[in-house]
């Protein structure tokens, strides 16, 4: 790689400063030279003897070298101002023309070598490509890279001229080099840190503070957008990968995209759908801080219009999602009040019993337990009421069976003369457990299952009525 002399060491030393904070480290153009250095020729070079001074052409190139360097930097206006800057020194140029004469004659090597090979355009265009920065340059502002006017003109004729290089790709070599203008200039290159401001602008913009959105803020906060506009490539002969960056206009066309895009996947009617009315509420508390901050941004911010595009879209988004769940809330309010927590729910929850361990005697599933005892529930007392509502019978299975000691005792819905019905009900779960389960012959067991699920009788009370002849009706 070529050797970088730095001509404003403030310039160096903020660049660092730059790179310490996490930040990129650009020098910009103006404050640098890139040293010159000798090209390496490619395999199979032989020296011609005599060289540069070796056939009438390359006499030519190189009488036109030395005569340039002579007048340099007289030779034009840019070059010029070199005579008055205080770190120009003439006699490191001195090397010059014979550097311009074995770039041109290295590169006419390489052509003729691979113009047959699969990957000729390749490898010739990065072997130009090499010799190109082997020029080294100068600090924006003071001219192109000294002699490549040379190289560039000679190594054209070169090819246009070689008979035995077929048409077509002759035709391919010389739009290549006619493309190079970037030789003219180093200039017009994107600075890395406004590519970076920008970014920071729309990270800043963009409303991540919203839920929808929470997750993926780390995520875009440490990396970076594209900054290439197209796929690096890599030169076999400079070691390094080019990519060119795309420009400010580009990224934020890419920033509005982007926007968009974020901004499709979120779909507010789903979430109000779904989402308890808690959430909805958080939400729009969101959306309106994040539409409030928006405004203040567009009030006092600095913005291009291309970057007015998406945060126009941020404002209308904000605005329409703002409105909708503004709008929507009081009826959902009136729709999860009108809905006692729903007859599913309740359904829901006794199949999950269904599922649990018997903690009151194993041997019984619960799916027998509460198939049993579910019809205090279904069937009505007297009073025209079921003997447990539904609430109330989870709460009873709870207490009863899955050791939740924390869950009160329940009152049974009863009217008179029902007590020996009830109590029945246990009698027989009592029954059903010893002869189909294999339980133990344990009334006292199952008394106390009633005692301590419910409060209608003391133990006694149950005790006396704890058999299958107190009542004629049958469950
Ligand atoms: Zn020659
Ligand atoms: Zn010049």
């Amino acid at each position: 790689m070529n050797e970088i002399r730095v001509i404003h060491p403030d310039a160096f030393l903020d660049a660092i400063k730059h790179v310490e904070n996490g930040e990129f480290g650009e020098l910009s153009a103006t404050n640098y030279e890139v040293h010159a250095f000798d090209t390496i020729p490619t395999p199979g070079y032989d020296a011609p003897s005599n060289f540069p001074e070796c056939c009438d052409y390359h006499k030519k190139a190189y009488s036109m070298a030395t005569q340039y360097l002579a007048k340099f930097p007289e030779c034009c206006i840019k070059h010029s101002k070199l005579t008055t800057a205080h770190w120009f020194k003439k006699t490191q140029y001195e090397k010059v023309p014979i550097r311009i004469l074995k770039a041109l004659h290295h590169t006419e090597h390489n052509t003729t070598q691979k113009i047959n090979h699969s990957d000729w355009y390749e490898d010739i265009t990065e072997y130009i490509d090499y010799c190109i920065a082997s020029f080294g340059s100068l600090p924006l502002g003071y001219g192109n890279p000294v002699g490549i006017d040379i190289y560039y003109n000679y190594t054209r004729f070169y090819i246009e001229q070689n008979k035995s290089i077929p048409d077509e790709k002759k035709q391919k070599l010389l739009t290549y080099l006619d493309g190079l203008t970037t030789i003219e200039q180093p200039a017009e290159q994107t600075d890395l840190n406004t590519l970076n401001d920008l970014y920071k602008k729309w990270l800043n913009a963009f409303p991540f503070d919203i839920s929808f959105f929470q997750n993926s803020k780390e995520s875009f906060e440490k990396s970076l957008p594209p900054l290439l506009s197209n796929k690096p490539a890599y030169n076999r002969y400079l070691k390094i990968s080019k990519g060119k960056l795309i420009t400010c206009k580009q990224l934020v066309e890419f920033l509005f995209e982007l926007t968009k895009q974020m901004l499709l996947t979120v779909d507010s009617v789903k979430i109000a759908k779904e989402a308890p009315i808690s959430d909805i509420n958080k939400k729009t508390i969101e959306l309106l801080n994040e539409s409030l901050r928006l405004q203040n941004n567009l009030l006092f911010g600095k913005y291009s219009k291309g970057e007015m595009k998406y945060l126009q879209v941020l404002k209308k988004w904000l605005e329409y999602q703002k409105n909708y769940f503004r709008d929507i809330t009081p009826y959902l309010k009136k729709v999860t009040e009108t809905t006692p927590k729903g007859k599913n729910d309740i359904d829901t929850t006794i199949n999950e019993l269904k599922k649990k361990e018997n903690l009151f005697w194993k041997g019984v599933p619960m799916s027998r337990v509460i198939d049993h005892f579910i019809v205090f529930t279904e069937r009505n007392s007297k009073n025209g009421k079921p003997f447990l509502t539904k609430e109330q019978f989870i709460q009873f299975i709870q207490r009863g069976f899955l050791s939740c000691n924390e869950i009160p005792k329940q009152t049974l819905n009863l009217s008179n003369g029902e007590k020996g019905f009830v109590i029945k009900r246990f009698y027989e779960f009592f029954d059903l457990s010893v002869s189909q389960f294999g339980e133990l012959n344990k009334k006292f067991k199952y008394i106390n299952l009633i005692d301590n699920c419910f409060d209608n009788w003391n133990k006694k009370g149950i005790e006396a009525f704890f058999k299958p002849s107190k009542t004629k009706q049958s469950w």
